[in-house]
């Protein structure tokens, strides 16, 4: 059922009490230009990519743009307990964006409110939505001006509120940072309802507070995101390791260096050492017509190999010859297994949506809603070695199903202002674990591997992070924050008072006294 949502407005003064549930109320104060919807909603507000969690929400609004945003959060705020969650493509894993009795934001259906180029003190810009997914960003900025941001998540069916409000990483994070890195200005609505443009400069506690924030100040409608000149060409390239020290050792050296004296792009991947179809040997090679050896493992091997991904950006004018030998005299200087290399030559576009080929495969196949219980997790370069002898060579030696990614950031190229928690020292590793399983019973042990794994991590005084956090309780919470908490539970209290936002995060609990 669609309601109609032409009543009048009810005025910003008038702090009546709306009943909690009643969305024809709630509607008729609104006035939105979108839409508002109470029925019909199940399988999109109440679902994320995880399948873990579903909890019903009170209504679905389709906003129209910043205005009617404003307009929900401020009739939120006069309820006594209705939430608002901003969802953005709903590729959360545990229930992040998803409302309880409370109002969902479908973030989508603003996708086209912002996107204009600006130039500003001789660099690029663009202005987008923040309910824009990045994919399109990426198609509009090279097809209209040959320009592209500079720093990816690897799967691009993600909105720009959604990564900016975690922090947005791939294998560009360790040159420009992640995305929270990349952007210098963002148009948000806070959990008073109020519309604020927020900058190093102007607003910066709200505009350092909504990055990685997740959520929890202020919803994002638009952000002002650099660009660089797009390539044309990535040489994307694939080597083996079968010992982690050395693959460690190497991933760092190419962190580390300058750019000229690196490749463009820099992640890796652990995988079984088996002919396992997805965990194994199968799932290295680039293309359908390379073959991967076994016979060229080393004979020190044990239960596990280590990938190293790598690319170099090249132009359509740069002769094969430049791009072999700006290569080659990367590769001769790491010690991975010689013959077990595979690369391919393919466009910028191609490389960067390289996940939604394997997107279009799984929903082909019928996995892609399968369950998700997915553990990200930032672990810092000291404890490293201890991480991948316990939870990858041993843990998880047979693989969970999907990609379990490594690769080294750097500490130096985030932002301390920003609200995302790391470990501490410069070098640190993300490391992610994509499962992907049927739904049913064994998602619950793969939740409970994830915890037993965290943990592990907790009670051998790992230096860490969850990445994407998700916890129950408070104690968790600050935990997980550390030292910012305070920092961020200010912000709290100064943004959103009454806890109206991002209530899937679990960090806060709804107020209806407004604390300011
Ligand atoms: P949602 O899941 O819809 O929302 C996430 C949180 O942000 C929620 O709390 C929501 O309320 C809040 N939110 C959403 N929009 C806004 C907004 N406009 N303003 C304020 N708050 C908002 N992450 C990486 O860093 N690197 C990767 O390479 C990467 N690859 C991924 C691949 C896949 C297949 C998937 C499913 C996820 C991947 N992610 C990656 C994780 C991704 O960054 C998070 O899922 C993130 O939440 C973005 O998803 P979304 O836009 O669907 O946001």
């Amino acid at each position: 059922m669609i309601l109609a949502c032409l009543g009048r407005i009810v005025q910003d003064t008038d702090a009546c009490s709306i009943p909690d549930d009643d969305v024809s109320t709630i509607s008729q104060s609104l006035d939105l230009q979108g839409t508002i919807e109470s029925g019909g909603i199940q399988g999109v507000a109440d679902k994320d990519f995880g399948g873990i969690y579903s909890v019903k929400p009170l209504a679905l609004v389709k906003p129209s743009g910043t205005e009617d945003i404003a307009r929900v959060v401020k009739a939120a705020s006069r309820t006594s307990h209705l939430t608002v969650a901003a969802r953005g493509n709903g590729h959360s894993i545990n229930g992040q964006a998803m409302a309880d009795g409370g109002l969902v934001i479908d973030m989508r259906s603003t996708e086209e409110s912002h996107f204009k180029l600006l130039r500003i003190g001789g660099s690029s810009y663009i202005d987008v939505s923040g309910g824009a997914l990045w994919e399109d960003v990426l198609k509009r900025c090279v097809s209209m001006f040959r320009l592209a941001p500079r720093s990816w998540t690897d799967y691009l069916g993600l909105t720009v509120g959604g990564t900016l409000s975690n922090a947005g990483v791939s294998g560009q994070a360790f040159r420009y940072g992640p995305q929270t890195s990349n952007v210098t200005e963002l148009e948000v609505v806070t959990g008073k309802g109020e519309i604020l443009v927020c900058s190093e400069n102007q607003n910066s506690e709200l505009f350092f507070g909504a990055l990685g924030g997740l959520g929890q100040f202020c919803i994002i409608t638009r952000a002002r995101v650099k660009l660089q000149p797009a390539p044309d060409m990535v040489r994307w390239i694939r080597v083996v390791y079968s010992e982690f020290e050395e693959f460690a050792r190497d991933a760092e050296f190419l962190v580390t260096r300058g750019e000229g004296e690196s490749f463009d792009y820099v992640e890796g991947f652990v995988f079984s050492n088996s002919d396992d179809p997805i965990n194994g040997w199968p799932s290295v090679p680039l293309d359908p017509d390379h073959e991967f050896n076994p016979a060229q493992i080393p004979q020190t091997a044990g239960s596990v190999l280590y990938c190293l991904e790598v690319a170099l950006h090249y132009h359509h004018s740069d002769h094969t010859s430049t791009v072999d030998s700006a290569v080659i005299g990367l590769l001769e200087r790491l010690g991975f297994a010689r013959r077990l290399r595979f690369q391919v030559n393919v466009s910028y576009m191609e490389f960067l949506l390289r996940v939604k080929r394997v997107e279009e495969h799984a929903r082909a196949n019928g996995i892609w809603d399968s369950s998700h219980p997915w553990l990200n997790i930032f672990v810092s370069k000291s404890s490293i070695v201890d991480f991948d002898r316990t939870v990858f060579r041993n843990m998880l030696k047979d693989g969970v199903g999907g990609p379990m990614l490594i690769y080294p950031l750097l500490h130096s190229k985030w932002d301390d202002r920003t609200s995302v928690v790391l470990p501490e020292g410069e070098i640190f590793y993300i490391v992610a674990l994509l499962r992907c399983v049927p739904k049913g019973p064994s998602v619950e042990k793969l939740v409970a591997q994830n915890h037993e794994i965290v943990q592990w991590c907790n009670k051998e005084g790992l230096d860490f992070k969850l990445y994407l956090p998700h916890y129950q309780s408070k104690e968790d919470w600050k935990r997980h924050f550390g030292n910012q908490w305070s920092r961020f539970v200010e912000r709290k209290f100064s943004f959103d008072p009454m806890a109206i936002l991002a209530p899937g995060q679990k960090i806060f609990k709804r107020s209806n006294i407004n604390r300011n």
